[in-house]
């Protein structure tokens, strides 16, 4: 039986214990206050692992760990946190060797895998819906746009930032690179078109029948169907999940015909489109199996 830790920052910061690929027991939130990622905006990063290190010293129950899995927004390589935008102090940490460090013994140590959050959820919507022998791909629709896939693979994948406009006035990105999927998706992004509007009256007021904002939804389906073809005119056609507090505005079927009119070549066509509303406990399980796939291929 394997005992690994998932930890997933996106919001907040959520430990847990996973056992033969299910939580055991009760995940943690970290800061234990519930201020969440923003909360943790003013405490240096080493305070941060800290806190990590203790919530998963409290999750392992003093009992032998295989794994650790850690999902963190931003770009991830070799263990070192290149960028989080959330999460700005952390930015060049290496993060694999501080936990490395923490859990290693005079004799053992525990692996440790830092993943993109995107991934570690599209692993955990794998794991938890019966895919684990499927290509699974997932946008995660909030502040910013996350891109994961499962299987992993080690690589850069800011799908959040794919180019689907070529309007120079495009511009709304946190990136700062013009006519990104997240300049027109991302919470931030709608907040800066709409100065008069917060991203849920948006939707509100377009099935209202607002003709600005009902255009805008069409946009935002519009934006994220050509972000989906690029995936599967690079990748191969195949489920598509979407996750994150704005799925909920999502409606598939639009987002079906949208993808069916940008995607033509025979082969490539037929991927599926699912709303997947995520929680905790999938991401954490996802963190937690791929720390444990890396160290079994290792
Ligand atoms: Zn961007």
């Amino acid at each position: 039986m394997s005992r690994t830790i998932g930890v997933m920052a996106s919001e907040h910061i959520a430990v847990g214990l996973v056992e033969n690929r299910e939580i055991s027991g009760a995940i943690r939130i970290y800061p234990e206050d519930g201020s969440g990622i923003e909360g943790l905006l003013g405490t240096p990063a080493e305070s941060i692992v800290q806190g990590v290190v203790e919530q998963i010293r409290i999750v392992a129950g003093g009992k032998k760990i295989d794994a650790i899995g850690v999902g963190v927004p931003g770009v991830v390589r070799d263990g070192i946190i290149e960028e989080s935008p959330n999460l700005p102090q952390v930015k060049g940490l290496n993060l694999e060797i501080e936990l490395l460090q923490a859990f290693r013994t005079d004799d053992s140590f525990v692996p440790i895998l830092i993943l993109n959050n995107a991934d570690a959820l599209a692993a955990g919507i794998a794991v938890t819906q019966g895919y684990m022998d499927k290509f699974v791909r997932v946008w995660t629709l909030g502040r910013g746009v996350g891109y994961g896939r499962y299987p992993r693979r080690d690589g850069v994948w800011e799908g959040g930032h794919s180019v689907v406009s070529l309007d120079p006035k495009e511009r709304f990105c946190q990136c700062g690179g013009v006519g990104h999927l997240e300049g027109i998706v991302g919470n931030r992004a709608m907040r800066l078109r709409f100065l008069d509007l917060e991203p849920e009256e948006v939707f509100d007021n377009a099935l209202a029948g607002d003709v600005r904002c009902r255009d805008f939804v069409r946009y935002w389906h519009r934006a994220i169907a050509a972000a989906t073809a690029t995936a599967v005119h690079m990748d191969g056609p195949g489920r598509f999940f979407i996750s994150g507090s704005n799925a909920k505005h999502v409606d598939t079927n639009l987002l079906a015909l949208y993808l069916a009119e940008m995607v033509k070549i025979g082969p490539l066509t037929g991927s599926k489109m699912e709303v997947m509303p995520a929680s905790d406990a999938m991401a954490v399980i996802g963190a937690a199996v791929s720390a444990e796939m890396a160290a079994l291929d290792a």
